[in-house]
């Protein structure tokens, strides 16, 4: 029996009103180890949802004959973003599944022949499309945008995609699991990238709010950098069972816009400039090094904007549970002809940019960094490897 006569043989019949799902059902329950390693599932209502595939359809609406890459797992709430908007508005989601990304050469073949006119991905999983010389417009032109998420867009990795992709838009945006996959946007252009050395991840959709909080959870001024607070429908009640992390995380608020709301500590550090929330990383990333606080992703931003350099992460080196020096793990992008002269070249670059404790003692060389099961990078892995 083929769908079409089945969806037909059902089509007298009407759903049982009482069996509707309630606005408070859960729709699907994600687990996220977050940085931390300590697996919570994060239950995603109704309400939650419906909230997230409304401003989808707003802001970046998909059609029939659109054709949708997921990249992510479905186990990684990324995967949300094409699963759900793709099939309200009818059209084809084409999912790269971990045997085929495991196989490049057969997933280009496969991508070229697909028609995607949508790319919904991590960025670290663009940056390892883009180590493939053909993974340009050539090989995917119905493409008209890119939708990342999941992890801070590098400027260097846009910019290769608009030299690759120029006719194809490209949308950062941001979010945790536990607000609904995403709740901020931008449209990344050529302007945004001469302006902002750090990309912002734009504004928040239009039902949320951001707020950003100090220690105390009172509100900063604008500017100032704190914990970035989100607050609205998308955030869902709490970590299944588990009311000990969920009364750590969540609040239940009356903000100045929303009143009584649902809000949720994201442990991200950021601020907003000009309406637009900049995400800083992790408040976790940040160390204490002989005494300066600080944020690894700031020299990690650094360090991929080095010429030569394609990737890169900085990992602490821990001594007697006190952060004793920082490593740098870098892809360069060719194999240097003495590495000892182009790691101090990258030294002396780096110092024009950052204060001298924030630059790495050590750098390890490597032709690709570990990415995770959802396509990002596995900082775990390497903080492991620097352990040994
Ligand atoms: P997850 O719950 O696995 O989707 O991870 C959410 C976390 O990923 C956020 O709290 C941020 O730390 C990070 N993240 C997501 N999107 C971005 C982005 N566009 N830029 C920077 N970090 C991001």
């Amino acid at each position: 029996m083929s769908l079409d006569d089945i969806i037909h043989s059902h089509a007298a019949r009407k759903p049982d009103p009482a069996a509707r799902m309630r606005e408070d059902g859960t729709v699907y329950i994600i687990y996220t180890s977050g940085s931390t390693g300590d697996p919570k599932g994060v239950p995603i209502s109704q309400k939650n949802l419906l909230s997230f595939e409304g401003w989808m359809r707003d802001a970046f609406p998909f059609s029939p004959e659109d054709v949708v890459l997921n990249q992510a797992p479905f186990s990684f709430d990324l995967s949300v973003m094409g699963v759900y908007p793709a099939f309200l508005a009818g059209a084809s989601l084409w999912t790269a599944d971990q045997a085929l990304i495991g196989k490049p050469k057969l997933m280009f073949e496969a991508m070229s022949r697909s028609g995607l006119s949508v790319w919904i991905s991590t960025p670290s999983f663009a940056e390892i499309c883009l180590m493939e010389p053909s993974f340009s417009e050539k090989l995917l032109p119905r493409l008209r945008m890119f939708l990342f998420c999941g992890e801070m867009l590098p400027s260097r990795t846009v910019r290769k995609l608009m030299e690759r992709f120029p006719g194809t838009s490209i949308v950062n945006t941001y979010g945790p699991t536990e607000a609904t996959v995403a709740v901020t946007s931008i449209i990344v252009d050529s302007n945004l990238l001469a302006v902002n050395p750090q990309l912002p991840v734009g504004t928040c959709k239009p039902d949320c709010r951001i707020r950003i909080w100090d220690e105390e959870e009172r509100e900063v001024r604008e500017g100032e950098k704190g914990e970035i607070v989100i607050c609205g429908p998308s955030v869902s009640y709490g970590y299944f069972a588990n009311d000990e992390k969920t009364s750590g995380s969540f609040r239940s608020i009356n903000d100045r816009d929303l009143g009584i709301t649902r809000a949720y500590k994201t442990g991200d550090l950021g601020y907003i400039q000009d309406g637009m929330l900049i995400c800083c990383g992790r408040i976790d990333f940040q160390v204490k090094l002989h005494g300066y606080r600080i944020e690894l992703e700031e020299i990690e931003h650094r360090l991929r904007e080095l010429p030569g350099v394609k990737s890169g992460a900085v990992v602490p080196h821990w001594k007697a549970e006190a952060c004793d020096y920082l490593t740098a793990y870098v892809v360069p992008d060719e194999p240097p002809v003495s590495e000892v002269d182009t790691v101090s070249g990258w030294k002396t670059l780096l110092a024009e940019r950052l204060p001298a404790y924030m630059i790495p003692r050590k750098f390890v060389l490597r032709p690709a960094l570990p990415i995770n099961g959802n396509g990002k990078l596995d900082r775990k892995r390497l903080q492991q490897e620097e352990a040994l």
